[in-house]
């Protein structure tokens, strides 16, 4: 989608750190770090939200999880600890509706989020 943020950083157009990336995934620093590691995990295809998630995704949403924790483990925070979130439309706070897994490291965080 060409109106679509996180598209535009798959295609290259938009600028990002990529940390990670293959046939089906990027993952990129967040623009507004939430903690002292804030990456992006995305597929390379368009998915809105969670609702639109179908079984023909269960690998892809499996790789999007195990790509945030290998990113997590080669930064040292397999053992302390790290959060891995996707937010679902407004009430979750999902500003950008290209489906991404928020991986935070590198700090205590709190529970319950906000
Ligand atoms: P959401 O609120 O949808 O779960 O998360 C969207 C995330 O995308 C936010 O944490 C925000 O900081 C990040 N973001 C928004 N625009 C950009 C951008 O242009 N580049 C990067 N790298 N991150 C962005
Ligand atoms: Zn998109």
């Amino acid at each position: 989608m060409t109106d679509c943020l996180f598209c535009r950083v798959v295609a290259g157009e938009i600028p990002a750190t990529i940390v990670f990336q293959d046939d089906a995934v990027v993952a990129f620093k967040d623009i507004t770090p939430q903690a002292p590691m804030h990456v992006l995990v995305i597929p390379r295809r368009h998915i809105g939200t969670l609702n639109e998630l179908t079984t023909s995704d269960d690998a892809l949403v499996g790789r999007l999880v195990r790509t945030a924790a290998s990113i997590a483990d080669e930064h040292g925070h397999a053992a302390s600890g790290y959060r891995t979130v996707f937010n679902c439309n407004a009430d979750a706070g999902q500003t950008v509706f290209h489906i991404h897994l928020h991986l935070l490291a590198g700090r205590r965080l709190g529970w319950p989020p906000g």
